[in-house]
């Protein structure tokens, strides 16, 4: 019985791994060595805190603005407007307040099982010292921009989330480099960090060849089935005979579905890093300014700024005027950040319009499964996806109710 895996980012490998350690026969394919995508350079957060969906009311209303501000948190290309209006109108629809609210327990439900899901994964692979301990701060320079996020941190109270309030000078004791244009903070202890995501999917993906997973470095270009899959088509012109696969090829996994005449809205939301090698100084916690819209990690080679939304599709070249741009923010909170030996990178949050990701059998064809859309969490997630799909995928009873998570619900 070969369960194939289309995508060996975070999201696949730790699937890989997973599903290998409960006695499948697993082969990862990715056209690319593991972790080469998204799951490079995000911004190595475990964002336990960040689940509240990205489509109310407050943030669509500011869009239109956005667009027109080259410097803005959101940028859509003109050219890809025309693509985007069908996603964007889901957008809108997922910020009604009855789907609001059951978009929101359904990311908190997640959420509330990352630690318990990423510590059993880190414990069991010898890579606890992966995880930092620190939390992440949430900065603002007064009580107005602090109001502005009171919908957030009264969505993490209503879920339980711990969060303490600080003042610039509590924030400040914990950082030392940040701008006395910080009033007060936010702490999330939950909100740790990564030293660096994508040595995580590398070793990961070590132990799953290990234990006698193994890897392909090939495209998928389409699928042979009868009443339920039986072969990946290859671009090199190999079929590959399987008995289950998995789609989890990040924001390219819609182009992979509708060959399947299974389409989901799934779009790319790219972000920018630019990993500053010698800042000049040091940090522990992660920072985010959720008024300048960028954050700050501390990583293991160096400072890494990133954020911001770009919508341009999954071909157009970068734009890297977009990671400049938090790194000009950056520097406001850390005014002693020196920006001189650094690299810049570009990459694909895989974004369904509801926020929260597809964790699912397909509901057309037997032996299909998909693992994607995990957005802006898909780190945070990696584990609790693995977790739950190796559980629907073996046949156990999932831990939570997976009905939301369903790719028919579009
Ligand atoms: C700037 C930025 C910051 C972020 N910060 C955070 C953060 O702090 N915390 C967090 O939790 N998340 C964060 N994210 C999101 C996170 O990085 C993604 O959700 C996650 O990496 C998605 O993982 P994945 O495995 O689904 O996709 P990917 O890592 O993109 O992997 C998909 C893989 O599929 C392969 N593939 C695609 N098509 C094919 C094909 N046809 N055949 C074979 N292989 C194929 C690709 O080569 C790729 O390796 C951030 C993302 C960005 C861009």
């Amino acid at each position: 019985m070969v369960t194939a895996i289309v995508g060996a980012g975070i999201i696949g490998t730790t699937l890989a791994y997973e599903l290998q350690k409960r006695g499948h026969q697993v082969l990862l394919i990715d056209r690319d060595a593991p972790g080469r995508g998204a799951s490079y350079g995000n911004m190595a957060s475990i964002a336990v805190t960040e689940f509240m969906p990205a489509s109310r009311p407050s943030v669509w209303r500011q869009i239109p603005g956005w667009t027109l501000d080259p410097e803005g948190p959101v940028r859509v290309r003109p050219a890809y407007m025309p693509r985007l209006i069908p996603w964007f109108a889901r957008f809108v629809a997922a910020s009604r307040p009855s789907r609001l609210r059951a978009l929101e327990a359904q990311g908190a439900a997640l959420c509330a099982r990352v630690h318990q899901d990423l510590g059993a994964l880190l414990r069991e692979t010898g890579l606890e010292g992966e995880l930092t301990e620190e939390g992440c701060l949430s900065l603002y320079t007064d009580q107005a921009e602090f109001r502005a996020d009171r919908e957030h941190i009264e969505i993490l109270e209503r879920f339980g989330f711990d969060h303490h309030l600080l003042s610039g000078a509590d924030a400040r004791a914990l950082e030392p480099e940040l701008s006395d244009k910080i009033g007060m903070a936010v702490l999330f202890p939950q909100n740790r960090s990564l030293r660096d995501p994508y040595r995580l999917v590398t070793s990961l993906a070590d132990r799953f060849t290990a234990m006698g997973g193994r890897i392909e470095k090939a495209e998928v270009a389409g699928f042979d089935r009868s009443n339920r899959i039986t072969a990946l088509r290859l671009t090199d012109g190999r079929s590959l005979l399987v008995d289950q696969v998995v789609l989890a090829a990040g924001a390219h996994t819609a182009r992979l579905s509708k060959l399947l005449d299974e389409p989901m809205p799934l779009e790319t939301e790219r972000g920018y890093h630019t990993q500053i090698m010698s800042p000049g100084i040091s940090m522990r916690h992660s920072i985010i300014w959720p008024a300048r819209a960028f954050m700050v990690t501390p990583t293991a080679g160096g400072i890494r700024v990133g954020g911001t939304v770009e919508m341009a599709g999954l071909d157009a070249a970068p734009d890297y005027r977009r990671a400049k741009i938090t790194v000009k923010r950056a520097s406001e909170a850390l005014p002693n950040l020196r920006c001189e030996d650094f690299t810049e990178w570009m990459g694909h949050r895989p974004a369904l319009p509801d926020t929260v990701p597809v964790m699912s059998a397909s509901a057309r064809i037997p032996g299909v499964f998909y693992a994607t859309g995990h957005g802006h969490l898909g780190v945070t997630y990696a584990a609790t996806n693995a977790r739950l799909m190796a559980d629907l995928i073996t046949g156990a009873r999932p831990p939570i109710d997976m009905t939301p998570y369903r790719i028919d619900r579009f």
